[in-house]
């Protein structure tokens, strides 16, 4: 039979899989010999099973009341024992901390009875009232189901009919009445009345803790940090020590570093003649965790000491709860704490100088995602106060403007000038206009896949949305958070990077790091513990960085930012612009002289766009992908043009001859499904000439490039490749042309050729393919619509959020590589490609290469490189680095 119980002198840091990241760190600190409270922990498995069941698995009753049994002889009296009890807290506590989403019930075991008890044995009237009102309110809310206001409003009315600011000025007569409402707000309310049998009250508090892990709050919370749902929470059941016995104790959190900078020091909050959520519930104002040094110099220094032994221990910064009862310190919890990205790399380094770690770990304890944070222009909050409201920090960076609560306004204000701020519930499609005019777009609603979150991040607009603290009246055009009115045309300031939303305009603090890389420039402070960790990356990781870059200048800041050369170069762009005459021409030709001429006219230009690129990325790989979209799309808009030829057509004028064969020749292209049309290699096969046109352009760059000394490295690869037969066409015909300019110019040129894996066809015969191909890249952006069935394009607004919302996807397959099924088809294709190839060059240039999940997977499976866009190379690098390090204990990123 599985064991559910385990004593505080059991357990240890590693069991947190098991007794839950608070049951593990109490275990710890007791096996450590700090003050803490004795208890036991219920385990998380026996949270699985009761919410399976929905009843406790067998023989779990047994093992408390043993352990209870143990516990009160250790205290020496019995759970709420009528003249001296002994009481209990109840902590929800799991794997991953979810701070404030489950449950917690202090003060198990008072009752009408005991109260008395407690008032006598402690000689503190006060005191015992308090701690039972606690205890109806947590317990009357949580377990019992009654609404929390009602307790709350119960209060405060007192409050007001007594005069009293704060519940310190509540005397024990007034809480012995408020504990007489409460029971009949409980009476009223559930048609029950509060249970006076102690371990009915325990059992019943377990039970409720077990089922806050499904509750709304702590479902949504994992959501949105990627936490497994089936993980369940553990419960930690601790004798009660009491920080509301007057001024002599108190509750306080500590940090032993600041989280916020990473700067070493003493950082928290200390409240006086209060216990448990009081400090961060705001009831009254803390005081700096300093002044504990002049209220009660001994248990400061206890403190400082304990602090000091656990940050040593965990070789990390600790978060820290306690409780000083009469002037004895308790310790209540410890973690290792969350920390801003800032503090995250200062405390690594600060760590590694300090010989706590080594710069392997220093480096598993900052991430991609921190990084990217610190690359984005911040607001400069130094003085400031608190936000107005906070949200999910959809898409990062930092905007000003001025609120508006509709598109149209959005549009009409930003055409005059103004910077806006598109403020709505949710965003819908009709929105688009307002968020493109916009700087930033506000929600209140919608989760990081809303599609105010999804357009703006395709857009690189700042967004934070489900911003629930906001009540967004667009009729009145205007919208209310914590008390204050926010009118149309009011500066506000959205920091997409940590969700928060502000009043008036709050400063912009260009970004250090970012200017850093960009320039190369190091210096003191955050930059030089930024440089030398990603040093430190660069020394382990095993995967190389390219970029995709298809201009000269987005090449050069590739490099400048550490790309290895372009994994993929976009020729599109290059079509598009003053060239859309000569691809019209291209496209309408009726003769090959017509279209021969079109494509003379394109090649210079292209020749140009490699020559800028390839003297860019002089001396590394530069692999160009011939084109890919369908002709169409560089031809005017079909509904456009059928209006405008019919509106001529409707005044009695003749067409224009032009638009005429223009709409004739997108009628003839239009196709139902363009991704899965004629693009890629497939329009290289149909339209003569083209392909002849782009490498002559590619190879008489590189030959330009070496008559001016350079070293161009370019590679010619083949996009959307189903079949071996396709590669093996174009490859004769890409080196005919490479033979016909080395033989024009006098100069080899010699480029390797290879193919875009971006079909599951080609995944599953990439070992024929690799016959032909010198590399493969994995575009894994089509692969994962041609996987799953879905274009990105529709899909993503459409029921991303929904298939989130279910669980069906933890997260966007765009986002993070589906190892399950995309991943597989990778592994195939890596597998029988070196099979086939042994000395095959693999890398990926989809989106994934610059996400931080999927560079580790890519890692895993050995490619050669990722591919990512030029700001993200940091981020892969930085990544890539992590990825190659053995297993070291990182810090819990969550
Ligand atoms: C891909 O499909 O992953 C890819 C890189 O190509 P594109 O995004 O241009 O289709
Ligand atoms: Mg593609």
């Amino acid at each position: 039979m599985p064991r559910y119980v385990y004593d505080f002198t059991e357990g240890g840091r590693d069991m947190a899989g098991v007794l839950g990241g608070k049951g593990a760190n109490l275990a710890e600190m007791t096996r450590m010999g700090l003050p803490v409270p004795p208890g036991f922990t219920v385990t998380t498995e026996a949270c699985r099973a009761f919410l399976a069941s929905g009843t406790e698995p067998e023989g779990l009753q047994q093992e408390i009341a043993g352990r209870l049994a143990a516990l009160e002889r250790t205290a020496g009296r019995r759970l709420g024992q009528p003249d001296d009890p002994l009481l209990l807290s109840v902590r929800s506590g799991a794997r991953f901390s979810m701070p404030g989403m489950m449950d917690t019930i202090l003060d198990i075991g008072l009752t009408d009875e005991s109260v008395l008890g407690l008032a006598k044995v402690s000689g503190q009237d006060r005191f015992a009232w308090d701690s039972y009102r606690r205890l109806l309110q947590m317990f009357g809310s949580t377990v019992m189901g009654v609404d929390g206001a009602l307790f709350e409003n119960a209060l405060a009315a007192l409050k007001t009919a007594r005069n009293a600011p704060d519940d310190l000025h509540l005397d024990a007569a007034d809480l012995a009445g408020l504990v007489e409402t409460y029971q009949q707000l409980i009476r009223r309310e559930t048609g029950e009345d509060f249970p006076q049998d102690p371990a009915e009250q325990l059992r019943r508090a377990v039970h409720a803790v077990f089922a806050s892990w499904n509750g709304e709050r702590a479902r949504v919370y994992r959501r949105r940090e990627h936490i497994p749902d089936d993980l369940g929470t553990a419960v930690n059941i601790q004798m009660m020590v009491f920080g509301n016995r007057g001024s002599d104790s108190g509750s306080g959190v500590a940090f032993t570093r600041d989280p916020a900078t990473g700067r070493p020091g003493v950082y928290g909050d200390y409240l006086t003649n209060a216990q448990g959520e009081d400090v961060v519930a705001g009831i009254r104002n803390t005081v700096a965790l300093d002044e504990l040094e002049r209220l009660d110099p001994e248990s400061y220094r206890q403190l400082r000491g304990h602090m000091q032994t656990l940050e040593h221990h965990y070789r990390d910064l600790c978060d820290i709860e306690f409780t000083v009862e009469r002037g004895r310190l308790w310790m209540l919890q410890t973690r290792v704490g969350k920390r801003t990205a800032e503090a995250a790399f200062a405390i690594a380094a600060e760590l590694v100088e300090e010989n706590l770690i080594t710069p392997d770990e220093a480096l598993a304890r900052v991430s991609g995602e921190g990084l990217a944070r610190l690359m984005f222009p911040r607001f400069d909050t130094t003085g400031l106060g608190a936000p107005l409201a906070h949200g999910i920090p959809a898409s990062p960076g930092a905007a000003v403007g001025v609120a508006v609560f509709d598109s149209a306004e959005a549009v009409r204000r930003a055409a005059a000038g103004e910077k806006v701020v598109l403020v709505r519930q949710e965003t819908n499609p009709d929105d688009l206009p307002g968020m493109v005019a916009a700087q930033a777009v506000l929600t209140s609603r919608g989760g990081k896949t809303s599609h105010a979150a999804v357009v703006a991040r395709g857009m690189g607009k700042v967004c934070v949305c489900g911003a629930e603290e906001i009540t967004v009246d667009t009729v009145a055009r205007r919208f209310t958070a914590d008390g204050v009115t926010v009118e149309e045309g009011t500066v506000i300031s959205v920091d997409g990077s940590e969700g928060a939303v502000r009043l008036g305009s709050v400063p912009l603090a260009d970004s250090e790091v970012m200017r850093y890389f960009e320039t190369g420039e190091e210096s003191a402070g955050l930059v030089g513990v930024v440089a030398r960790t990603m040093q430190q990356a660069d020394a382990v990781r095993k995967l190389g960085v390219r970029a995709n870059a298809d201009t000269p200048e987005d090449a050069a800041r590739a490099r400048r930012f550490g790309a290895e050369g372009i994994g993929l170069c976009r020729t599109e762009h290059m079509f598009l612009g003053e060239r859309r005459k000569l691809v019209e021409a291209m496209i309408l030709a009726r003769t090959d002289a017509e279209r021969d001429r079109a494509l003379e006219g394109l090649l210079p230009l292209q020749r140009q766009d490699f020559v800028g690129i390839l003297a860019a990325m002089d001396g590394l790989p530069v692999t160009i992908r011939l084109l890919d979209p369908p002709l169409h799309e560089f031809l005017p808009d079909r509904t456009e043009l059928a209006v405008r030829v019919a509106a001529t057509q409707a005044h009695g004028d003749a067409p224009d001859a032009h638009d005429g064969e223009l709409l004739e020749a997108v009628n003839r292209m239009h196709e139902e499904n363009p991704m899965l049309g004629l693009r890629g290699v497939r329009l290289g096969l149909v339209v003569p000439g083209l392909v002849a046109m782009q490498v002559r352009a590619v190879a008489e760059a590189v030959a330009e490039r070496r008559r001016a000394g350079g070293d161009p490295k370019a590679e010619i690869m083949v996009p959307l490749v189903d079949t071996v037969e396709e590669i093996h066409i174009v490859r004769a015909e890409v080196e005919r042309v490479l033979a016909e300019v080395s033989e024009a110019t006098g100069i080899t040129v010699d480029c390797p050729v290879g193919t875009m894996i971006e079909l599951p066809r080609a995944a599953l015969t990439a070992g024929r393919i690799a016959e032909e191909a010198a590399f493969f890249s994995f575009g894994t952006n089509d692969l994962t619509q041609t996987t799953w069935g879905f274009s990105r394009d529709d899909v993503e607004a459409a029921f991303f959020s929904a298939y989130l919302e279910q669980g069906i996807f933890k997260v966007s397959p765009f986002e993070t590589i589906d190892r399950e099924g995309v991943g597989r088809l990778v592994e195939i294709a890596v597998t029988e490609g070196r099979a086939a190839r042994p000395d095959l060059k693999i890398g990926v240039c989809g989106e994934h290469g610059g996400d931080p999940d999927s560079v580790h997977f890519f890692h895993g499976v050995g490619l050669d490189y990722v591919s990512c866009s030029p700001f993200r190379v940091p981020i892969a690098r930085l990544e890539a680095g992590r990825a190659a390090l053995p297993d070291t204990e990182g810090s819990d990123s969550r």
